[in-house]
Order: structure tokens, then sequence, then C-alpha cells
């Protein structure tokens, strides 16, 4: 069957094109380049993109696919977690869609999705594994028994996702909106055992209690603190070691805790996802922890971790390869969709 999947938690407009494991055709538009004067996303602006990026964005995406929208099967659009307002243009126009084209419409999760679109570039996902979400709004550890019906949250950050901390401790260093890949830029000229930077729930009575969580605010304050010191005393701030110490003991957290619910969960693969992926020190540290604890690792390209159609349409996809029953077409958008919901209900 061919699946059309429909992105719009955020500031990413994605439409794609799926058919079985296949992808076709997949475009996205962002309104990424409105933030950097505000710092941040606007909300209102970005529900403002969705709709005008939505049309073109589907027809460049079916032009693309070479193929026309009355031969799509099912339509798939995010159902959450994300902004209520992008949300709400991306689903109402799914609905509109699945309406006048007949077709069932499947509301799926877009967190599970960064896992699910690996099967369109690495092929079919082991039956079971561990997935590690790494974003800008999100650091999530997912025990995934079976991607369309069986998915459980063991655990997430506490704060600050990943991506934002990263954001953060660029804010406080100077540099431009978004700061994570300048931090990881930064990172890589630097010592990453230069400065020890404290990782959080790794230690006392909060280790087994927050097994599988995270919290990276007090390391972003151990930072600001250690900057702001050497600023008091007229030095200068070493801004590579300081990227690359933050940055190991971000990577560290993520990746033991990972590795470590692959093998409580004893399955032999983790799948990452998000646009925290891009990290440097993530691949190359999950890549040495995973080979060391005989772990396949699965992390799609660069361009299928940001926000897309085709984690959407991917995700669908299994749904419909599952037999999951589709949305109801009156379902709303969840801002907060659970990780352990796969399609809306
Ligand atoms: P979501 O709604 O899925 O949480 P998002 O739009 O906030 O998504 P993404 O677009 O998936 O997040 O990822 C963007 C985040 O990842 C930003 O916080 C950005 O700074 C961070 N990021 C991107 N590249 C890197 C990198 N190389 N190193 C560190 N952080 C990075
Ligand atoms: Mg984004
Ligand atoms: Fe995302």
């Amino acid at each position: 069957p061919l699946i059309l999947g429909i992105e719009s938690t955020c500031d990413e407009t994605g439409v794609a094109l799926v058919r079985g494991r296949e992808l076709l055709g997949d475009v996205v538009a962002t309104s990424m380049d409105e933030y950097a004067r505000f710092g941040g996303i606007i909300p209102e602006i970005a529900s403002r993109a969705h709709l005008q990026s939505f049309l073109p964005t589907l027809d460049a995406a079916l032009e693309r696919a070479d193929v026309d929208l009355s031969e799509v099967d099912a339509v798939a659009v995010c159902a959450g977690p994300g902004l209520i307002g992008s949300l709400t243009v991306g689903i109402s126009a799914a609905k509109a869609l699945a309406a006048a084209t007949g077709t069932p419409l499947y509301g799926v999760n877009h967190v599970i999705g960064h896992l699910a679109v690996d099967e369109l570039v690495d092929g079919p996902l082991p039956e079971r594994f561990v997935g590690l979400i790494v974003s800008g709004g999100h650091s999530s550890i997912l025990a995934v028994r079976d991607i369309a019906t069986d998915v459980v949250e063991l655990g997430g950050t506490l704060d600050d996702a990943a991506g934002e901390a990263f954001d953060k401790v660029g804010r406080l260093l100077g540099l431009p909106y978004p700061g994570g890949p300048h931090v990881d830029r930064l990172s890589q000229e630097g010592d990453r055992t230069a400065i020890r930077f404290p990782r959080g729930l790794a230690a006392g009575k909060d280790k087994e209690r927050h097994r599988y969580d995270f919290s990276f605010s007090g390391l972003k304050t151990a930072v600001a603190r250690y900057v702001e010191s050497l600023e008091d005393q007229g030095l200068e701030v070493p801004q590579a070691d300081v990227c690359a110490g933050f940055s190991e003991a971000v990577n560290d957290s993520l990746t033991a805790k990972a590795v470590q619910a692959c093998l409580d969960e004893g399955v032999d693969a983790l799948v990452i996802g998000g646009g925290f992926s891009a990290n440097s020190r993530l691949r190359s540290l999950a890549a040495q922890r995973c080979e060391a604890a005989g772990l396949t690792l699965r992390v799609p390209p660069l361009r299928y971790c940001t926000d897309n159609g085709a984690q959407i349409a991917a995700l669908g996809a299994a749904a419909v390869r599952a037999g999951v029953e589709p949305s109801p077409l009156d379902f709303a958008p969840d801002s907060a969709m659970p990780l352990d919901t796969v399609v809306a209900r």
C-alpha cells in the first residue's frame, strides 16, 4: 500500500510517500530561519508557516514520488507530541485529505516515528530493540517490542532535553541560535578530559530509581558557574574545552543508559533518532560502547534524524502492515502524547 505521511509537530512541514518500506518522495520545508532573532521558536509563526507551506510541500512530494493523490491508500499524520498550533494545521490537512479521498487515517506518535524511519534506509527493524530519541524537545529511552503495537517508555529527561541543554550552553557562551551545532563543532577542537562536569542521576540514591532517566539542568548550571568564575577573575574562557567537557558529560549519560537498557531488556540492537543524533560525540561514543557490549547500532542518515514526513509515513506503513485499526476521524492533537501510544484513538 501507498502511505502519505505528514509531519507538523514543530517548525518543519514534511510530506513523504512510502510504499511498504520504500521511500518514494520526501520534501521538508522549515521555518527555523525565522527564529534566530528571537532565540527560540515562536509557536504562532510556526503555525502560520505550516499553513503556507503545506500545499506546496504536498505537491512537491507527490511530484517527486511520481504518484497521484488518488493512488494513496492511507494517510498518516503526527498526532503529537508537539506544539498544539503546528499539530492542528497538519492534522486538519490530513483529515481533509483522508475524508476527500476516502482513505483510512492514522494519527501516529512523532517520537516513535524517529525510530520507524530507520526502516526506510537500513531495512526492516529488528523485532525488539531499544530506541534512544534525542532532539531539541526529547531525550527518551524506549523499549520497542513491536513498533506498531507495543512500545514502553523506560525513561527520559527530568528537565532539559539534550539539544536544549546544548542550545543553552551555546547561548551562555555567546554562540548563535541554535547553539547545538556550534557547541559540537567547538567541542571537537577541545580536550574532553580537561574539565570534568557532573553527570546527572548517575550516583547516590537516584541511581536505581532513575535508571533510565536523564537530568541536564545541573550540568548546565555547572557550566554557567565555571564560565562566570573565570570571567569574574578576568580570565579567558577556554571555549573548546568547556564544550568538549560538557558534551562528554551529556553523551556519557545518554550512551551509558541506552546501552544499559539494551542489556536489561535482553535485546541486541540500539536505534538512535532525533535531531541531536547529528552530534559527533554521541555517534562515536555510541558506536564504541555498542561494539564493546556486542550490540548492533542503527542511526539513520542525518536528514532522516531531523523532523520529516518520512518518519510519519514509515510508522503509518508499519501500522498498516500490523493490521492496526485506523484513528477515528475526530481524534484530537495531543501536545503531550504519551510515548507508549503509537496510534491515536
Ligand atoms: P522535536 O520536536 O522532535 O523534539 P526539535 O525540532 O526540537 O524536535 P530537532 O530538529 O530534531 O529538534 O533537533 C534540533 C536540536 O538538536 C536543537 O536543539 C539543535 O541545537 C540540536 N542539534 C542539532 N545538531 C546538533 C549537534 N551536532 N550537536 C548538538 N546538538 C545539535
Ligand atoms: Mg525541528
Ligand atoms: Fe522530532
